[in-house]
């Protein structure tokens, strides 16, 4: 979700043919299953759709895949999103999965980045968390793409080193971010490097913000493709580099859900700026890892850590709140405290319990996506991970093993990061992670009748709408009823 921005000190130049053209989208939908029940509740104010997924996907999704502009845009495909995709509108997943096929064949690089799984601000998470979620969004990409990503988007674009590390570790070599997170002043059109421990590095792409702002927000911008290409796009590139022909990048980076749902026919915009109005003007549109490969960063930058490119106030924003948005955000921290705690139980339960049965618990979990997902068979998935000591008849530690497995797939969901986004705690997104919570204490409880709700209600007291006072135990409890026996007693 990216906020707007105006500026913009780029002199206006001629194009040469040493001049590129990448648009990101950066296409997610929060996770709306309701998880016990495992049915999307109807929403009135996606009419005539039943739901939201269905109105973004007739309005942005499908019309973009059938313009055939995701072999054309970089993007990442959100874990939750596209799996929901995958199962309701397969069609269309397919048509976004082969846009990227024909990418990778035409250039021998992807123009796809694979997303942290939960959208799970990472300088907030705790370092088994932020191995998880990249591993699970790398593991996500894998089964969808059928090859490892080598670029990944960071929720929010929220970094700090620790999880430029991860990434770097696990094989990712390039994110995006806002300029605003380097320290110093950077030239957006080209990439950087950042050093990490060891002698790591990792590739790092400041989009253009007065452009990428002006794309999300301001509708004249995108009102025609040839205009934006003709008098938009050469504002934005620097006259000395083009004087040297030294190639430039001009990278804009928005959410992808406004070409065609927030912003109506845009993705017709889209499609003929990348194939018509982008190329008569000089500019050849490229994904990152193709510019990547062709002029790989030379320069360093050091990063303001933690930021994210939403505001300026560091990742205040999911944490104790910003000014950003409206009334007392006082429960944002309460919330995050409340959730936390019950992670951090939830974590020593599991680790206390399947150090029994895995050999090693955390890496197990890192590998949890592909079993539960169906990717890997769960004969695999045992011969891989268990003591040696466990045997195939030994069925209740197994079972009670997955059920802590689950327990944990849940508590990474109570962190998707739009819970923490918006104004007030009573809202939907809220409501959702303190659901997804609910279904980890359940899971909790039927694996070893350990009752975590009594100690998470206690915390959720703690923590009130401005709006109407309600608390978040009270929103625990308006949840929908469960079967008997699947939750501990209030
Ligand atoms: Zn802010």
């Amino acid at each position: 979700m990216l906020n707007q921005v105006t500026s913009g000190e780029l002199l206006a130049t001629t194009p040469t043919d040493l001049n590129y053209l990448c648009l990101h989208g950066h296409f997610y939908q929060p996770p709306r299953v309701e998880p016990f029940s495992h049915v999307l509740p109807l929403e009135p104010g996606a009419t005539p759709f039943t739901n939201y997924n269905e109105k973004i996907t007739a309005e942005c999704y499908q019309p973009n895949a059938e313009a055939g502009n995701f072999e054309y845009i970089s993007f990442d495909f959100g874990p939750t999103l596209a799996a929901w995709l995958e199962q309701t509108h397969p069609d269309v997943h397919r048509t976004i999965v082969e846009a990227e096929h024909k990418h990778f064949q035409h250039y021998g690089v992807s123009n796809a980045m694979a997303q942290v799984y939960n959208h799970t601000i990472l300088p907030l998470a705790t370092t088994n968390d932020k191995r998880t979620q990249v591993a699970w969004g790398l593991q996500d990409y894998r089964h969808r793409f059928g090859h490892d990503a080598h670029g990944m988007w960071l929720a929010e674009t929220a970094v700090d080193l620790e999880t430029l590390d991860i990434l770097a570790q696990q094989g990712v070599t390039y994110t995006i971010l806002a300029p605003w997170q380097a320290t110093t002043s950077i030239d957006p059109t080209e990439p950087y490097l950042v050093s990490l421990p060891e002698g790591r590095s990792i590739t790092v792409f400041f989009y253009n913000a007065p452009l990428s702002g002006g794309v999300s927000f301001d509708w004249n911008t995108t009102n025609d493709a040839n205009v934006f290409a003709a008098s938009y796009l050469p504002y934005h590139l620097l006259q000395s580099k083009a004087e040297a022909s030294t190639p430039q990048l001009v990278l804009i980076a928005t959410d992808g859900e406004l070409y065609g749902h927030h912003k109506p026919w845009r993705d017709k915009f889209l499609a003929h700026l990348v194939r018509h109005g982008a190329p008569s003007y000089g500019f050849e549109v490229c994904s990152l890892e193709h510019y990547m490969q062709m002029f790989p960063a030379t320069k360093k930058v050091e990063l303001r850590t933690p930021s994210a490119w939403s505001c300026g106030h560091g990742v205040h924003r999911w944490s104790a709140g910003c000014e950003c948005t409206e009334g007392d955000s006082s429960w944002k921290s309460t919330l995050r405290t409340a959730l936390t705690r019950l992670s951090a139980k939830g974590d020593l339960i599991f680790e206390q319990y399947t150090s029994k049965t895995l050999a090693n618990p955390w890496q197990a979990r890192d590998e949890y996506i592909a079993l539960r997902n169906g990717w890997e068979s769960q004969e695999s998935f045992w011969d891989r991970h268990s003591h040696e000591h466990i045997q195939p008849t030994n069925q209740q530690q197994i079972y009670t093993t997955e059920l802590l497995l689950e327990a944990q797939f849940y508590l990474q969901y109570s962190f998707t990061s739009c819970g923490f986004f918006f104004e007030d705690l009573d809202r939907i997104e809220p409501r959702n992670n303190i659901a997804f919570a609910r279904k980890a204490i359940s899971l909790i409880w039927q694996a070893l009748d350990i009752d975590l709700q009594q100690d998470f209600l206690k915390d959720l007291r703690l923590t009130r709408s401005w709006r109407n006072q309600k608390t978040g135990a009270e929103m625990y409890r308006e949840l929908p009823i469960v079967a008997k026996g699947l939750l501990p007693p209030l």
